[in-house]
């Protein structure tokens, strides 16, 4: 996948977020720190890097997660805004009838890109034609008709061009696809080695000529930030639509290549991800960033936080009735039935590496069939045993047992049950440390212990 390295560490990154006991200003700081050693490896600009930072390390400590979100997820959150932001606005290229002019330096995969975008848009169903308009270097017109046949689509060329011919060329190519009835042209013209003023000359005869809808410069992503003062040279000369990063495939330094062209305003349209025809892909900053995220794993660890949130609440009011001393089989079967809803809880645990398997799955049945059986049985008390649980005595055993299909022996466990946590909740409610605790677990920081 492109870019490895960069996405290796901001995975481990967000794992390290995942696993935090708690979110505070050192973790925050911790992360920042590993999000610009990971930035600046992959070649992004210092003061991008230290921009996002900035901004990540400001959000998190001062915003506040928004309601059902916990401050880790938001973090991660956070981290996946700005890296978003980072790469640009998304310029969406529509698959629709237009024309294309390509432009850009020698050697960057002009050409090959020419050729990948013919095929992108002929598997959209367009009709598409090519015109070889590069009269500079010899071989690109053989190479552009090869990649028309390989593609499929219409081609037009001169073989004998020489320099200051690409206007004709470009008005005959354009005749002839109005012939061949082709939707989509696409113009691949000359290079030079540098940005010089008879090739900003050639591009701007070519573009009255052609009057494309799209005008794309072709970078190879491998010069890192150097693509930005290229595109922008490129972008003030012919006004560009869209850049295409080529040879993004491992190319380390494509990080620096993506954010410095974002930052001059022209929009990262395509990357090319290797030499083959196939290998290019629109740009999508929000799904790029996802991938190098793994948000895949990420997405579903936030969703599966959204289904714990209820059983947040419903803990949090049974937390406060408890506190407030009224413990009876009422409250004890809430909070049984908190415990089995943590069946979700497991799986979040199981989802944060090395948080999972904290309990064992042993441990965890023999509980949960325990908690079954007492339900089953609470299942047989009146309303009134349930709110009275030491008038359970004698005969009401008996009947119980009988109702539940039990032994009177495990009614009376149950009751032994009850007395257990009693005991604890009631040191419990008189352990404000303890409950304070409890509290800052739930995420109720800040508000008022109930007298
Ligand atoms: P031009 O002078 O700009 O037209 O450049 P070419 O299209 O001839 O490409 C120059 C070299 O880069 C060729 O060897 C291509 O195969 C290679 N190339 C182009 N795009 C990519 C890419 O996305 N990945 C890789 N790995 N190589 C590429």
């Amino acid at each position: 996948m492109v870019l490895d390295a960069l996405g290796e560490s901001l995975r481990g990154t967000l794992r390290k977020i995942a696993n935090a006991t708690r979110v505070d200003e050192a973790l925050v700081k911790e992360v920042v720190r590993d999000i610009q050693r990971a930035l600046l490896q992959a070649d992004v600009n210092v003061k991008l890097t230290l921009q996002l930072t900035k901004n990540i390390q400001d959000r998190a400590l001062n915003e506040q997660p928004p309601k059902g979100m916990s401050p880790r997820n938001h973090v991660i959150k956070i981290v996946n805004d700005e890296m978003v932001g980072l790469l640009g606005k998304q310029r969406d290229i529509p698959a629709k009838p237009m024309r294309i002019l390509m432009v850009g330096l020698y050697g960057q995969g002009k050409t090959t890109t020419t050729g990948k975008l013919s095929k992108w848009y002929s598997k959209k169903g367009l009709k598409v034609g090519v015109i070889a308009a590069d009269v500079h270097r010899p071989a690109a017109y053989h190479q552009l008709q090869q990649l028309s046949q390989q593609t499929k689509v219409a081609f037009y060329g001169d073989p004998n061009a020489k320099a200051g011919d690409a206007p004709r060329v470009v008005r005959e190519g354009l005749a002839h696809m109005k012939k061949e009835r082709a939707d989509v042209i696409i113009v691949d013209t000359s290079g030079r080695h540098r940005l010089e003023d008879d090739l900003v000359q050639e591009v701007k005869d070519v573009a009255d000529v052609i009057q494309a809808d799209e005008k794309f410069l072709v970078i190879d992503a491998t010069v890192g930030q150097q693509a930005g003062p290229q595109a922008k040279a490129f972008h003030d000369a012919v006004g560009l639509t869209g850049v295409v990063l080529t040879k993004i495939d491992g190319s380390a330094k494509g990080g620096g290549a993506l954010s410095a062209v974002a930052e001059t305003g022209a929009p990262v349209v395509f990357v090319g991800t290797g030499e083959h025809v196939d290998e290019l892909e629109k740009f999508d900053p929000p799904r790029f960033i996802s991938r190098l995220l793994g948000m895949g794993d990420i997405q579903s660890l936030l969703e599966a936080a959204q289904d714990a949130v209820t059983d947040e609440d419903a803990a949090e009011k049974t937390a406060r009735k408890i506190l407030s001393g009224k413990f009876t089989l009422v409250e004890m079967r809430e909070q049984m039935e908190m415990l089995s809803g943590m069946g979700s809880m497991s799986k979040i645990m199981n989802m944060i590496p090395g948080m999972g398997g904290r309990m064992s799955d042993e441990a965890m049945n023999e509980t949960q069939v325990r908690l079954a059986k007492f339900k089953v049985i609470m299942g047989s008390m009146t309303k009134h045993e349930m709110e009275n649980p030491t008038e359970i005595k004698g005969s009401r055993v008996q009947r119980i047992a009988r109702g539940a299909g039990v032994e009177p022996r495990e009614v009376k466990e149950l009751l032994k049950y009850f007395e257990m946590s009693k005991r604890a909740v009631k040191g419990f409610a008189s352990n404000k440390k303890a409950q304070k605790r409890l509290m800052q677990r739930l995420q109720m920081d800040g508000q008022e212990l109930p007298e």
